[in-house]
């Protein structure tokens, strides 16, 4: 079967053989995509001009109101999306959920959020700017939402979260989405899509999916368009300097790859609970969707005193880990998604390995639970140990994809500060400690290069909502090599899909074009 894309409100099956996706227990070919022949340029016209003014007709409560009904149609499709995970992503139970009911969860946050923003059309920000000597002439600041589509290219691990925290506030915001999800698990998305078309809760235009490689696409793009990409560093650079982006200067957001922090404070000592706290939680992310998730904990930064307990602690718990085919009992870590992401996890292993000691796994020859090791793509989870610090080089620029942490000794709370940000930009970094005077000496001083910082003690305990888990109400993104994007962080997503533009006039026009806009400080409430 060869999945259709669906472009200028039809369905249309891409022209060739097209690529297989794959079953990566298995190796088993599943369906096959193609974007061959599709006439992009006429796709994201018919966007921007049927989907983009339907939407723009419609109030922010309307738009609300239509996310509602995609989340409860999403909802109740779970079960064959969970399907389709575990066939084309070799998800477990547990790793489908984080990825499907983390897209339903956002979008009935965006729902529920959005509603507040009422019957308005567009935003209007601070107060009118006296630029007269009388109110004759003055200024108002807007926030008016994109006349274009917003382009969503995404990555291979969250087909369903990767489309819908994007697409949510997009909706919401009145712009229409063109989705190119990444070629090897583009089933999942493709299907989410068919679903929310054939319910007719959008309007024709509002959503589009073309699977299969992106093509001339950014070729097409422009000033009134949003591009919101999510992959490796190497293609977001090809994106950046995308002859068309860079010629119509169009809005590019990037969230790329990041060695995330795990990093335990002088008191995390064993036996107390933020040891334990951090010993859970580095598991959990090493192991959850095999590791797959831009989040996940790479770094693990603990005093030079506990590192080695803490090296036998995890390692204890990995090894209670079944890995294998998760149609298996008891299986709680699945493959990686492809063959290909296999030998890449093998290819950054290795270099890891060159100033690593292995703790845990690391075994090329394992023997995965119901599956063959030669035509499956599984890594084993593995643990390594660098007493290199700051000198190491692999450690802080190699981002296995995969499960595979590094535990670094640091010496002092200077040290630790030091190797957090030597990630040059990552995404978040989590902190296990009750020590009033560490954490507030750390966190200032790694704020600026991270998207989000978590902080764990006792008092928190079990409560907080996990290094890894992307929260719709709080930021997600980071700087630098992180690629410096921002998503979610509730209403203030959609800063990014309206321009803002101050009018400046007589107080009869103002308060005309005031009539139908909201506050944008609710963006941040
Ligand atoms: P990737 O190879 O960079 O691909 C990402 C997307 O870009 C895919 O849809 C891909 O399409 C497309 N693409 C590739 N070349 C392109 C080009 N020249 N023009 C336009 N589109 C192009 O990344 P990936 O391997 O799918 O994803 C893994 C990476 O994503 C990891 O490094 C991870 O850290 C990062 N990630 C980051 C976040 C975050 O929020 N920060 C979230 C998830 C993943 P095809 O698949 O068709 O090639």
């Amino acid at each position: 079967m060869k999945l259709a894309n669906y472009v200028y409100g039809q369905w249309v099956e891409g022209a060739g053989e097209g690529t297989a996706l794959t079953d990566p227990v298995t190796g088993e070919a599943l369906v096959r995509v193609s974007s061959d022949g599709i006439d992009v340029a006429h796709a994201l016209e018919f966007a921007r001009t049927h989907g983009g003014a339907a939407l723009k007709a419609l109030t922010y409560e309307e738009r609300a109101a239509k996310l509602a009904a995609i989340a409860e149609l999403l909802q109740a499709k779970r079960a064959e999306y969970f399907d389709i995970s575990l066939r084309n992503s070799g998800a477990t139970e547990g790793d489908a959920s984080f990825d499907v009911d983390g897209a339903i969860f956002t979008i009935k946050s965006y729902a529920r959020a959005g509603k507040a923003l009422g019957a308005a059309r567009h935003l209007k920000e601070g107060a009118r700017v006296a630029l007269a000597k009388t109110d004759v002439f003055q200024g108002q600041h807007f926030l008016m939402p994109l006349t274009g589509v917003a382009v969503f290219i995404n990555a291979f691990n969250f087909p369903a979260w990767g489309l819908w925290e994007k697409a949510a506030p997009a909706l919401l915001a009145g712009v229409p989405v063109f989705a190119k999800p990444a070629t090897p698990t583009a089933w999942l998305a493709q299907r989410m899509v068919a679903d929310v078309v054939a319910a007719g809760i959008l309007p024709p235009g509002a959503i589009s999916i073309v699977c299969g490689s992106a093509r001339d696409l950014l070729d097409h793009v422009n000033e009134c368009d949003v591009v919101s990409f999510t992959g490796s560093a190497d293609t977001a650079a090809r994106m950046r300097t995308h002859p068309n982006v860079v010629a119509r200067s169009v809005r590019l957001n990037v969230e790329a790859d990041s060695v995330n922090s795990a990093i335990l404070g002088p008191d995390a000592q064993p036996g107390t609970p933020e040891f334990d706290l951090a010993v859970k939680e580095i598991v959990r992310e090493m192991t959850v969707k095999t590791g797959q998730k831009c989040t996940a904990i790479r770094r693990i930064l603990a005093p030079a005193g506990v590192s080695r307990a803490l090296a036998d602690a995890v390692s204890g718990k990995l090894a209670g880990c079944k890995v294998g085919d998760p149609r298996s009992e008891g299986v709680r870590v699945g493959p990686l998604v492809s063959k290909a992401q296999q030998a890449a996890a093998f290819e950054g292993l290795a270099k890891l390995r060159q100033e690593c000691e292995v703790v845990f796994g690391g075994d090329p020859d394992f023997e995965p639970v119901g599956a063959d090791a030669a035509v499956s793509a599984f890594v084993q989870p593995t643990l390594l140990y660098c007493d290199k610090g700051l000198a190491a080089r692999f450690v802080h620029d190699v981002e296995v994809f995969g499960p595979v942490a590094t535990i670094v000794p640091y010496a002092d709370t200077r040290d630790a500060i030091a190797i957090a940000r030597r990630g040059h930009g990552s995404l978040v970094a989590s902190v296990y400690s009750g020590d009033a005077a560490f954490v507030g000496e750390l966190v200032p001083a790694i704020a600026d290069l991270h998207g989000r910082v978590m902080v764990v003690d006792a008092a928190v305990g079990a409560n907080h909502t996990g290094h890894g888990n992307v929260m719709p109400g709080c930021l997600h993104g980071g700087p630098g090599r992180a690629g410096g994007g921002e998503e979610l962080g509730g209403l203030r997503a959609l800063a990014m899909y309206h321009r803002r533009c101050v009018v400046q006039g007589g107080p009869a026009v103002l308060d005309a074009l005031s009539r139908d806009a909201v506050d944008a400080a609710l963006l941040g409430a």
